[in-house]
C-alpha cells in the first residue's frame, strides 16, 4: 500500500491509501473534495472509502461530494453518525477494521472533540491521529477534559515506537518552536527544528513523523517522565496537571 499525503485549505492534510495492486483506495479526512479528486483521478484510483477521525468541518467537508462522485462508503465512530455526513459505516473502540486485506485498528481518543478516533494500519505501521495528536504538539481540548486527553495521548503511545504519525495539520514549525521555548537548550529539538524548517521552505511537508521522534521531543507526550519535569521545576505536579500547565501555556503561546 501506499500513503499519499494531499494538502487541503490552508493547513490541512487528507491522506490517500492506496493498494498498488488493486487501485482501490481510501482517503483520511477529506477537508474538500477537489484536491481529492483530481489526485484519485490523476492516478485512476477507485474510492471505495472515506474515514473521517472526527467531525470537524475541516475534516468531513470532502464527504458528501467524493460519495457521489465515486459511490464510496463513509465511516466513523458511531457515536458521531448524527454529525458525520453521508456516514454508512458505524465503528466502535477498539475494533478491527479491515482494508484490502489489511487490518487497521480504531481507537477512541477523546479530548479535541468527544467522538475523536485514530486509524492505525498494522501492516503500514502508520497511524492517522486527525487533531489529537500533531507532530511534536496537540489538538486544542473543545469536548473534553485533560484527563480524557491525557488517556487518549496514552493510546497512542502504546502503539510500536517505529509507527509513523500522520497527522490533520502542517502546524509542526509552530509546535517546535513552543517545545524549544519550554525545553530550553535541547540540541536534539534545535536539530529537528533546522530540519523540518528546511523542508517547509521547500515545500515539503513535515509529516510523517515517528512515534519514537515524539516521545523523545513532543512535550504533550512527556507528562510521565519524572527526570523531564523536574528540569522544569514542574516535578510536583502529576501527569493530568503537567499537562494543563503544558496546554494552557501552548494556547497563549
Ligand atoms: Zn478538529
Ligand atoms: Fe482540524
Amino acid at each position: 500500500m501506499n500513503i499519499h499525503i494531499i494538502p487541503c485549505l490552508n493547513d490541512n492534510y487528507s491522506y490517500v491509501v492506496e493498494n498498488k495492486k488493486t487501485k482501490n483506495a481510501c482517503v483520511i479526512d477529506p477537508s474538500e473534495s477537489v484536491p481529492v479528486i483530481n489526485f484519485l483521478k490523476k492516478n485512476k484510483l477507485n474510492l471505495k472509502y472515506i474515514l473521517n477521525t472526527h467531525h470537524h468541518a475541516d475534516h468531513i467537508g470532502g464527504n458528501l461530494e467524493l460519495k457521489k462522485e465515486f459511490n464510496s462508503q463513509i465511516l466513523g465512530f458511531e457515536k458521531d453518525k448524527n454529525r458525520i455526513p453521508g456516514i454508512d459505516i458505524f465503528l466502535s473502540d477498539k475494533q478491527i477494521w479491515n482494508f484490502e486485506g489489511s487490518d487497521v485498528l480504531v481507537e477512541h481518543v477523546p479530548g479535541h472533540t468527544s467522538g475523536h478516533i485514530f486509524y492505525y494500519f498494522k501492516n503500514e505501521e502508520s497511524v492517522f491521529t486527525g487533531d489529537t495528536l500533531f507532530s511534536f504538539g496537540c489538538g486544542r481540548l473543545f469536548e473534553g477534559s485533560y484527563l480524557e486527553m491525557v488517556d487518549s495521548l496514552k493510546k497512542i503511545k502504546l502503539l510500536p515506537t517505529k509507527t509513523k504519525i500522520f497527522c490533520g495539520h502542517e502546524y509542526t514549525i509552530n509546535n517546535l518552536k513552543f517545545c524549544m521555548e519550554i525545553d530550553k537548550n535541547n540540541s536534539e529539538l534545535k536539530e529537528k527544528y533546522n530540519q523540518i524548517n528546511n523542508n517547509i521552505k521547500n515545500k515539503l511537508p513535515s509529516v510523517p513523523s515517528s512515534l519514537g521522534d515524539e516521545m523523545r521531543l513532543n512535550i504533550f507526550l512527556k507528562f510521565d517522565n519524572l527526570e523531564f519535569k523536574k528540569r522544569l521545576g514542574f516535578e510536583d505536579l502529576n501527569e493530568v496537571d503537567f499537562f494543563k500547565k503544558i496546554r494552557d501555556l501552548k494556547d497563549n503561546f
